[in-house]
């Protein structure tokens, strides 16, 4: 088990399109809740009257990296305002959180562990060091508390034990002292353990549960990662496993899982939280740092440039609550939503379709995507997902020129401050691996040794389209990180309106995305596969100009919509024959394409 350490704002930089995703990021919805989005804007965080729990620190958790990474002075105000205000706050006992002495036995430290995560972020990219004591005072607290039996875990605290532990390592690195270990234990000991929820994972229960609450279950995929340490364990692996049955039945071909908002089982026309997809791509970026196993950034990879795109609008101002595999309409639901235990605006793109988790939650996202590119152990440098960035670090600058995952090729030019080792992942599908011109028999890993000076590293692959399979034997397109879907044009309505006291105006109104629900009813030859690559565009996934394309052959089979529904196609084809002449079809990037058929069966000769 190799680990690896994550690099920080001050030493990685966003670059091409991975910069431009942060900037639309940073001017969309993520750049702006605090002053358009009351729980946010009046916070009791900041001595407002609105929410003092969990929406606060989840928005900092993206827009603090987020403000870092583009070194943007006045989001960079912004966020330090913020996190003063907190820091004022902070009792002379430890406590943090925004409530009163009577509030504080059932008021749910999950927002606890959530703030001293944030604060341990926020650290990280502005070097304040006023920032770990005040950490040490919050977990300080929680272990008087914890350990007089004053406290128990309940309820979300209990659920996601764990995320105290990005704190605790933090502060145990810094000062190894007993109490902090004590505390994991505690922490933990209160938690839930998983291993007993499984059984409630093989079918969709379509009650809301804590134990197969999707968004718990994203995060509760790191556990291992970030506690076996502090707890003296040796690692074991444990998120394999429950990656394993989940995928098993709940898998989405955008590598997340359904669960809207608990596990929905393996039907293309059910959802999956945003939540859970930005807190997924949390727990494999950690997960791989910590055993440097490929198949967690393979798995991050398509999340990242899969699930996360999709759920967003081009600008970032709106998003749904709930994406589909199958979705040939985005609209709300009068009446018997589709979803297991989500409301009926949850499939809208807006501002708080459902609930306003994700709105706080998914600008951590794309920033710590970017804080992934490049990781190091020694003197060596790791480029684990290779997106445009450059690093400047005590061995060397190194630029990354690339269009990935557009297009495969990688432009190296480093600039060492003094020897060291650079290593790049090579993925699994690439075939037809190049350096600097020559053929490369490597399948895992390249490294580069450099000695001081200026290099040009080149690299290039290619990966072939394939089929991938899917449950009730469907067909997913697939080509490297990428998963290929048929789009469909719809029209944009948008819904300007208040409700519970929150307004919905232009830029951060909702939208229906109202499908022409005609011709989607698609079934695959497949026969052949032909990529186009253009320049990609202002918007890296653009919902009109992708970056890349895939044509291949298909024809109309008989599929209905779903009974008791207009704009949900049926789970699956009435007939598997053509109904209609072959044509061909141009798959774009599920990411691309909004409403879109991602699984599709095999037309029958
Ligand atoms: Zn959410």
């Amino acid at each position: 088990m190799q680990t690896w350490h994550f690099y920080t704002t001050n030493e990685l930089k966003p670059a091409g399109w991975m910069r431009r995703q942060l900037e639309i990021q940073a001017q969309g919805l993520c750049g702006n809740l605090d002053k358009v989005w009351r729980d946010v804007r009046d916070s009791a965080w900041i001595g407002g009257d609105a929410d003092g729990w969990e929406r606060v620190p989840y928005w900092l958790d993206g827009f603090i990296p987020m403000a870092y990474l583009l070194e943007d002075e006045d989001l960079i105000a912004r966020a330090k305002k913020y996190v003063d205000a907190i820091i004022a706050q902070q009792r002379e006992d430890g406590w943090i959180c925004p409530c009163t002495d009577e509030e504080i036995p059932g008021y749910d430290k999950w927002a606890v562990h959530l703030i001293s995560k944030v604060l341990v972020v926020y650290y990280e990219c502005s070097r304040d060091e006023r920032v770990p004591d005040i950490i040490c005072r919050v977990m300080k607290n929680y272990y008087d508390l914890l350990s007089e039996g004053k406290w128990v875990l309940h309820d979300w605290g209990k659920y996601r034990w764990y995320e105290a532990f990005i704190a605790l390592n933090f502060l145990y690195a810094r000062k190894p002292e007993p109490w902090i270990r004590e505390l994991a234990k505690m922490i933990r000991d209160q938690g839930t353990n998983f291993y007993d929820n499984v059984y409630l994972w093989e079918k969709p229960v379509n009650k809301w549960r804590w134990e197969t609450h999707i968004v718990n279950i994203a995060m509760m995929l790191k556990f291992e990662a970030v506690s076996h340490e502090l707890l003296g364990e040796a690692y074991q692996d444990q998120a394999e496993y429950f990656q394993n049955i989940l995928e098993k039945f709940n898998g989405m071909p955008a590598g997340t899982f359904t669960g809207d908002e608990c596990l929905g089982g393996l039907s293309p026309i059910r959802g999956t939280e945003l939540c859970s997809v930005v807190e997924q791509m949390y727990a494999y970026e950690h997960l791989y740092a910590v055993t440097g196993d490929k198949k967690w950034a393979e798995r991050l990879e398509v999340l990242a440039f899969n699930a996360l795109p999709a759920a967003n609008s081009d600008d970032m101002w709106c998003h749904q609550y709930d994406q589909i595999s199958n979705q040939i309409s985005c609209e709300r639901f009068f009446g018997r939503p589709i979803f297991g235990t989500n409301a009926d605006d949850s499939h809208r793109f807006g501002l708080e379709p459902n609930f306003g988790c994700c709105t706080a939650n998914f600008g951590q996202g794309w920033p710590k995507f970017a804080l992934s590119a490049f990781m190091h152990d020694g003197n060596t440098i790791l480029n684990a997902v290779p997106v445009p960035c450059e690093l400047d670090t005590e061995h060397a600058h190194i630029a990354l020129e690339t269009d990935y995952p557009f297009k495969n090729s990688f432009v190296y030019r480093v600039d060492a401050k003094k020897p060291f080792t650079l290593k790049v992942r090579v993925p699994s599908f690439a075939i037809a691996l190049k350096v600097n011109g020559e053929a490369c028999p490597e399948k895992e890993m390249l490294t580069f040794e450099f000695e001081a000076g200026q290099h040009e590293v080149r690299i290039s692959f290619h990966v072939r389209p394939a089929l991938m399979d899917r449950p009730y034997d469907l067909k997913t397109v697939k080509c490297g990180s990428l998963v290929f879907a048929a789009p469909f044009a719809y029209k944009k309505v948008m819904k300007e309106y208040t409700q519970n006291g929150v307004e919905r105006k232009f830029p951060y109104c909702d939208y229906d995305y109202v499908g022409e629900k005609k011709d989607w009813n698609l079934g695959l030859y497949a026969t052949h596969f032909e990529k186009r690559e253009m320049d990609v565009d202002a918007i890296p996934f653009s919902s009109e100009k992708p970056p890349v394309v895939l044509l291949t052959d298909g024809a109309l089979v008989e599929w209905e919509l779903e009974d008791g529904y207009e704009s949900v196609c049926a789970k699956l084809p009435k007939g598997r024959k053509a109904i209609s002449e072959k044509r061909t079809l141009t798959l774009w990037p599920y990411g691309c394409a909004k409403l879109r058929m991602t699984e599709m069966p095999m037309i029958e000769e």
